[in-house]
């Protein structure tokens, strides 16, 4: 297969010979297109690797079902972790098809990869991580799911979770995460005893959500920095949100993100609404990995979202108030090149070798892209088209 004409993110014209799924070379596109069925021909379409969503709830959505007002009585993550409880007593269509609705979605919009957290805690046990074992198995030709086992309700104030953990990464899970060690379990140590003990024991990366803000949530970063470094999982570790990095001094910030950059923990940031975000520019300066993610999509946490992580990169931009055509493209490799290396996804890009994974718009440059989040024309996997005009081909 040949795909013809492609304008690819530096702004040069090529085409792209497919040969089992991979890219087998790429040439100018002064060469003449040779006629055939098996010629895809862009006509000058800008082609750009596939997006990546480096964190995503695919038990939680609640994406195809009636509307659901949010319930949480209070603002604090507490308060949303009970009213979510309240939200799945009453639900009847189980997570495996809410979360395919999502995963469906998200594929149309380009999405080939994504870092799925499910909760995992002692009134739960390991069933969402079933359901969500399930989307995976049945979606397996068309994305990747990794999946963090997540401590949604802590894991000291909720016994039996440290070993359900554990059982989880037996059952299939890829990393072990973990919930504001101080602000949920109040325990710093005995919360990083707990993750980092399933990661060493189990050898699997960590990935944290740190929502506790100003020097005490600093602390925390600092703490799961030494612990990384520790137990020798440097470039396998991240945190999700870390708040506590806009919320402090640049100084403070930026002495915080040399330690982080050492011990190789990664930073995710989905531009939070209510939240400070991470002066993700200088981290990246101090040699922070920053990557992108949609977090919670239609569920008792947040009405918002879709999936879309051009959408994504475009309100990471307007939280970080980027303006530059450099600076959305800083955003934009946040949802492709430096999600896919936080996720261990080799062979994401375009380059020769690489998978045949692609997502075709129209737009002149990858900063109108992500200005813009123009209509997907095609969403390409393995060489093979897979999604047209924003819908699945059936
Ligand atoms: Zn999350």
């Amino acid at each position: 297969m040949l795909i013809a004409n492609a304008v690819l993110a530096d702004g040069s014209r090529r085409h792209l010979d497919i040969e089992g799924g991979r890219i087998g070379a790429l040439f100018p596109a002064s060469a003449a297109v040779p006629a055939g069925n098996d010629v895809l021909d862009l006509d000058g379409a800008l082609l750009l690797p596939p997006l990546v969503d480096g964190h995503i709830h695919l038990d939680k959505t609640l994406l195809g079902l009636p509307w659901v007002p949010n319930q949480s009585a209070g603002n604090r993550v507490a308060d949303r972790i009970e009213a979510e409880r309240r939200v799945r007593a009453s639900r009847t269509v189980p997570e495996a098809e809410t979360g395919a609705n999502l995963v469906r979605q998200v594929v149309a919009s380009g999405t080939l990869h994504m870092r799925s957290h499910v909760d995992v805690d002692s009134q739960l046990g390991l069933r969402n991580l079933h359901e969500v074992l399930k989307i995976r198995e049945r979606f397996r030709d068309l994305v990747t799911i990794q999946i963090v086992a997540f401590p949604q309700s802590g894991i000291l104030r909720s016994p039996g979770t440290a070993e359900l953990l554990d059982a989880a990464i037996a059952e299939g899970a890829d990393l072990v995460g973990g919930l504001d060690p101080v602000g949920i379990d109040g325990d710093l140590d005995g919360h990083l005893d707990a993750v980092f003990g399933v990661a060493e024991r189990r050898s699997v990366g960590v990935d944290i959500h740190l929502h506790d803000g100003g020097e005490g949530g600093i602390a925390q970063l600092l703490a799961i920095a030494d612990r990384t470094t520790a137990v020798g999982l440097t470039g396998r570790v991240a945190v999700s949100h870390a708040f506590a990095l806009g919320s402090v001094d640049l100084d403070k910030a930026a002495r915080t993100a040399d330690v982080l950059a050492n011990a190789g923990v990664a930073i995710m940031s989905h531009g939070p609404g209510g939240a400070p975000i991470p002066p993700l520019a200088l981290l990246h300066r101090h040699g922070v990995r920053v990557f992108g993610g949609s977090d919670n999509i239609r569920d008792a946490w947040s009405p918002f979202g879709n999936g879309d992580m051009l959408e994504r990169a475009m309100m990471i931009g307007y939280r970080a108030n980027f303006r530059y055509d450099r600076e959305l493209e800083f955003a934009f490799n946040m949802v492709t090149g430096a999600a896919a290396h936080v996720l261990g996804i080799e062979d994401h890009g375009i380059a020769v070798g690489a998978a045949a994974d692609f997502v075709v718009v129209e737009a002149g440059s990858v900063a109108e892209a992500v200005a813009t989040r123009p209509r997907r024309k095609l969403v390409i996997k393995s060489g093979r088209v897979v999604a047209r005009d924003g819908a699945l081909v059936p």
